[in-house]
């Protein structure tokens, strides 16, 4: 748990999420501010700042969640083409340093990414 850290605080149930799924090791939530019609995020329960914070040690966890992202996807009805996305750093896009998989569809994504 980082104080500070806005996910650390979803994890510890102090601030609410629309929650899809958990168990010991991940989460599965709404994203707040949807960027297409299914954007939902997988986050670890453990504290780790970004894909570049990954180790060797993480990477079961790291497999784990992109299981979770594809079975979200297809429960989403995601068939046709789904986008699994980590930024890392903020000339990237990121914005919440706490590890996290966006998982997007429903429309008609475009490449390369903004
Ligand atoms: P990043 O830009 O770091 O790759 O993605 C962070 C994502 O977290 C953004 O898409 C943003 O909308 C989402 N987000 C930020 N704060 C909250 C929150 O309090 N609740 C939820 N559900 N999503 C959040
Ligand atoms: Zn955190």
């Amino acid at each position: 748990m980082t104080q500070a850290c806005i996910f650390c605080k979803i994890i510890a149930g102090d601030i609410p999420a629309k929650l899809i799924y958990e168990d010991d090791a991940m989460l599965a939530f709404h994203d707040i501010s949807p960027v297409a019609p299914t954007h939902i995020l997988v986050i670890p329960r453990k504290h780790i700042a970004g894909p570049a914070a990954l180790t060797q040690a993480d990477e079961t966890l790291m497999g784990k969640m992109v299981n979770l992202g594809n079975d979200l996807a297809a429960k989403a009805g995601l068939q046709d083409g789904f986008r699994l996305v980590m930024n890392n750093g903020e000339s990237a896009g990121q914005t919440v340093f706490h590890l996290h998989l966006h998982v997007l569809g429903g429309r008609v994504m475009t490449w390369p990414p903004g």
